[in-house]
């Protein structure tokens, strides 16, 4: 029987961060200096990690998205996909990365069994790229793109995190780029995640201002339906493209969420939002049953009445959401660590 949480929504989809190490530096995620790692020694073996994965498919998970960090700087990341891929029940098994390395990784991938790939891109110019990423690597991701093209992914996504100032005057030549490649452009809103230091309330672009933005270019934009459960509302130009709006910070989903995370040390986070989570790799490691584990599971699932995008939105003068002094004490606050 399904196991539902306080607000009676099941637990579907499982994002697995493989590494909480990034090769670039957004501004909306990793702005600062320096950064404390997890512990290498802390971080799962993929034996782990896919005996973890069988629990949340004991659950009721049938998506996984691995992430990271930039999960293509874990070693060996192809013979991970390969051993999730062989269970049946995943039905979606997807990958985001930041795409610099996935020129060369695409094919390995693709062999590996990998369903679908988004690539994080939010700019198309290279000088704006190395500003908001700290890299001078555009040409990398746009590599990347056409080789996961090449090798035979279709559903190719792009995901742009839009931020007022940075890169709002880009959103048509993101979409455009986007029907160049045959991707399917997401527009996120910038968040106040733990890591986004830097946030602050006037800088984030709303949909209403994308749609705005859009429609001043293309002309009426018609929304399309999308399943309840998936976090983008989908909408399509005069000419028929379609892309997506993930609306977090103005108009949350929190209410259909049916998300789990797992940090690359085995830490389970109920929300994107969440200051604690549940350690399963301690009493994996300590030798515990599978089925102690997945009643651990139940039990946490059971008692989740998170919907912090939705209670962010709610607080008066809302400013930065973790103290850069308090994320410099726990990794596991970070978003580059919970994956997005
Ligand atoms: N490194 C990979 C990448 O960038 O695709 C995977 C991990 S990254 C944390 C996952 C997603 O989170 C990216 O699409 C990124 O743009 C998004 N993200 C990070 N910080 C964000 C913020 N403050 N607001 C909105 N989205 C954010
Ligand atoms: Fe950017 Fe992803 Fe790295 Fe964060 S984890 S800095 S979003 S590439
Ligand atoms: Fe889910 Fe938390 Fe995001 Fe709301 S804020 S949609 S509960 S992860």
């Amino acid at each position: 029987m399904t196991t539902l949480d306080t607000l009676g929504r099941p637990l579907r989809s499982l994002r697995l961060s493989v590494t909480d190490r990034c090769n670039l530096r957004c501004h909306y995620c990793m702005p600062e200096d320096e950064y404390v790692w997890l512990p290498r020694e802390d971080v799962l073996s993929f034996e782990e990690t896919v005996q973890l994965t069988e629990l949340f498919g004991q659950m009721g998970v049938d998506r996984v998205r691995l992430t990271g960090g930039e999960p293509l700087l874990r070693r060996d990341l192809p013979s991970l996909v390969a051993q999730l891929a062989a269970k049946p029940w995943i039905v979606d098994l997807a990958l985001t990365t930041n795409g610099v390395l996935l020129a060369d990784a695409a094919a390995d991938l693709k062999a590996a069994g990998l369903h679908r790939v988004t690539v994080s891109l939010d700019t198309m110019r290279p000088e704006r790229f190395t500003a908001l990423t700290r890299r001078d690597a555009l040409p990398q991701v746009l590599a990347g793109i056409d080789a996961a093209r090449r090798v035979g992914f279709t559903d190719l996504k792009i995901d742009s995190v839009i931020t007022k100032g940075d890169n709002d005057d880009e959103v048509g030549d993101l979409l455009e780029y986007g029907r160049s490649v045959g991707a399917e452009v997401r527009f996120i809103e910038y968040m106040d995640v733990g890591g986004a230091t830097h946030w602050r309330p006037d800088a984030v672009f709303s949909r209403a201002q994308m749609l705005e933005r859009l429609a001043s270019i293309y002309g009426p934009i018609e929304p399309l339906p999308s399943p309840t459960s998936a976090p983008a509302d989908r909408f399509q130009l005069p000419d028929g493209l379609a892309f997506g709006i993930i609306a977090s910070t103005t108009q949350p989903f929190c209410r259909t969420c049916d998300r789990a995370r797992l940090t690359a040390d085995g830490v389970l986070l109920l929300c994107l939002y969440a200051q604690h989570g549940t350690d399963l790799r301690r009493p994996l490691r300590a030798g515990a049953s599978p089925e102690t584990l997945l009643n651990m599971l139940k039990a946490v699932w059971r008692g989740r009445a998170d919907r912090g995008a939705e209670e962010r939105r709610s607080v008066r003068g809302r400013g930065t959401y973790i103290p850069l002094s308090v994320l410099k004490k726990d990794a596991h606050l970070e978003m580059h660590t919970r994956g997005g």
